[in-house]
């Protein structure tokens, strides 16, 4: 009776997507599902992107935003990390006119110089009183036309996800979401994805944002949406990806290349809030850790960037009320990740693998720091 029923429909939406002329895609779309219930409950779910996500991503969002982690490149040079472009508060000025002044910004007479290599560039406060943080949340990794198991043509991203969320740098955001339990940030389900990608303006495969948009789309109908999912899209060697507003990560046009990755929220009007990072690859001048390092180019870069977008989409997630520096005319409205990259990396365990990866910064420090 009940396959009767299933057959019924089955064959009722096969008619209609015949009629509707979408055959094509509606096959992919029932692999993809027939894929997703074959390997419910296994962590690795092989996603296609269907006409519904694609809709989604088109018409169907509402309030994204985006930070960038510029590159280390000369197109990166007056690119606003922020979209849409946030307004922060100007410095605090020490005024000695001003009453407030002496009691509560001026600085004791003699700070103690931190032990070296160290640097001040500015504490970070929230935007908004009431801006949120993630307190605990599942990495999903979504892998983009390259399938081997946990990423290998990246690294081993999930292999680093996992010892990250395990490790006590992680419990550096501690001071931020004020919780202090371990195995708040695991690894979920990963997916992998295998899509067409059409030439930019450059000519090399490049991944828009609404294609983007729609990858996360179908991995979040499976896998969950809102604060306690992060997804992660890895892009493959040789794709590039642009911003709408204009900013690629394309090493191979340095007229464009300002970003290696970044972090990204949206409201899908069916599924609700989805917050997600960008992963492109990230073994490239521009983007690349400084060698030798313990696992080499690929693998520590890879990390180090992955680490940097995960504790910004922790203590920022919704990019225009968390944690900033606001204090500081160089570095004014920089996330923790970027006070700290590109500048100063180390070499240090994570659960008792060690990474070459950049520092975070603390507040409790007033640092770029390793530990809690
Ligand atoms: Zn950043």
């Amino acid at each position: 009776m009940k396959m009767n029923r299933v057959l019924q429909s089955v064959v009722l939406v096969i008619s209609l997507l015949v009629f509707a002329g979408w055959l094509p895609e509606s096959n992919a779309a029932a692999q993809s599902e027939q894929d997703a219930t074959a390997q419910a409950g296994s962590s690795v779910v092989r996603l296609s992107v269907e006409p519904e996500d694609r809709a989604a991503a088109t018409i169907g969002t509402s309030e994204a935003r985006y930070h960038l982690f510029l590159a280390d490149t000369p197109a990166a040079k007056g690119v606003a990390a922020d979209f849409p472009p946030i307004k922060f508060p100007r410095p605090v000025m020490l005024d000695s006119e001003s009453p407030t002044a002496d009691s509560e910004f001026a600085l004791p007479s003699f700070v103690a110089s931190p032990p070296q290599p160290a640097f001040y560039p500015a504490d970070v406060t929230r935007l908004v009183s009431t801006g949120k943080t993630i307190t605990s949340a599942q990495s999903h990794p979504i892998f983009v036309n390259c399938s081997p198991a946990g990423g290998s043509c990246w690294g081993n991203p999930t292999v680093f996800l996992t010892n990250l969320g395990a490790s006590s740098f992680i419990h550096l955001v501690d001071q931020y979401v004020g919780l202090t339990t371990v195995n708040r940030y695991t690894v979920g389900t990963s997916f992998t994805a295998s899509v067409t990608i059409f030439a930019g303006t450059s000519g090399v495969p490049t991944l828009s944002e609404n294609d983007i948009l729609a990858l996360v789309h179908s991995a979040a109908k499976i896998a969950g949406t809102s604060y306690g999912h992060v997804y992660h899209v890895f892009i493959p060697h040789g794709v590039d990806t642009c911003m709408d507003e204009g900013p690629c990560y394309s090493p191979d046009d340095p007229a464009t290349f300002a970003f290696c990755a970044y972090h990204f929220t949206v409201r899908f009007s069916d599924i609700g809030s989805v917050y997600y990072t960008v992963q492109p690859f990230q073994d490239v001048a521009g983007c690349v850790v400084p060698q030798p390092s313990p696992n080499g180019a690929l693998i520590d870069s890879t990390s180090s960037t992955l680490s940097h977008e995960l504790f910004e989409s922790i203590t920022d997630p919704d990019i225009n009320t968390g944690f900033r520096a606001l204090n500081s005319g160089a570095v004014q409205g920089s996330e923790i990740g970027d006070l700290c990259g590109g500048v100063l990396f180390g070499i240090f365990p994570l659960d008792s693998k060690k990474y070459e990866i950049q520092l975070e910064y603390s507040n409790f420090y007033h640092a770029c720091a390793s530990t809690p």
